[in-house]
């Protein structure tokens, strides 16, 4: 398999997985299926799936939310590794690619604990916030479209609880970042929505090089 975490070899790729992956084997099959298609990249790595499952498990998590949905592996490693009463809020607007997340939740016996909201994020969001849900979440879980980062950002903050953990995907963009010659406008803002992150005390800060690169904001 080709390495989906930033600058580790093939063979060193293969090693990792070979000596560490566990992935239930529904969540095997979705990758499989993902893999055909053409948005294929937009799925997050296994390792990068089961160091989320472990985080939710350190938080002691029950309550995540999650913003791009994709074919659902990231909301479904979360919700197997939250407790029976867990449950994932998670925002999308592809009908196409969240049916598929549906039939692997089914299969996978979760589904009950995933609430899909089929509109766009800010809106679901603004709802949540809305109807009293602030700082009562545990986890969340931002990896959709980039220029709307700073926005997702915000309102997480007011959703998840002190002590919660928003976890951002791509925040290294194929490296792309680092490379002044690129500076088309999706690059540009997650260059900006990174050094917005450096210096914003209400978190505590890492930025761990795994898969695309996800930043770990722990809301003070
Ligand atoms: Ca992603």
């Amino acid at each position: 398999m080709s390495p989906k975490s930033l600058g580790v070899s093939p063979q060193l790729y293969d090693y990792l997985l070979n000596t560490s992956l566990r992935e239930n084997p529904v969540l095997q099959q979705l990758r499989q299926e993902t893999a055909q298609l053409p948005a294929a990249r937009m799925q997050i790595a296994p390792e990068q799936g089961q160091f989320m499952a472990l985080l939710v498990q350190l938080l002691g998590a029950r309550k995540t939310l999650e913003i791009g949905t994709f074919t659902g592996y990231s909301a479904l490693v979360v919700a197997l590794a939250l407790p029976p009463e867990g449950t994932v809020v998670t925002c999308d607007i592809d009908e196409t690619t969240t049916a598929i997340a549906r039939r692997y939740w089914q299969q996978a016996g979760v589904a009950d604990k995933i609430q899909l909201h089929l509109a766009p994020a800010l809106d679901t969001l603004e709802q949540l916030l809305e109807s009293g849900q602030e700082e009562s979440f545990d986890f969340a879980f931002i990896d959709a479209d980039k220029r709307n980062y700073p926005h997702y950002y915000e309102k997480s903050l007011q959703l998840v609880r002190s002590g919660g953990l928003i976890a951002i995907d791509n925040v290294l963009w194929s490296g792309r970042v680092a490379d002044e010659t690129v500076t088309d406008k999706r690059t540009e803002a997650i260059r900006a929505f990174n050094r917005q992150l450096h210096h914003d005390d209400r978190i505590t800060l890492s930025l761990v090089p795994i898969a695309d690169g996800l930043t770990l904001a722990l809301k003070c």
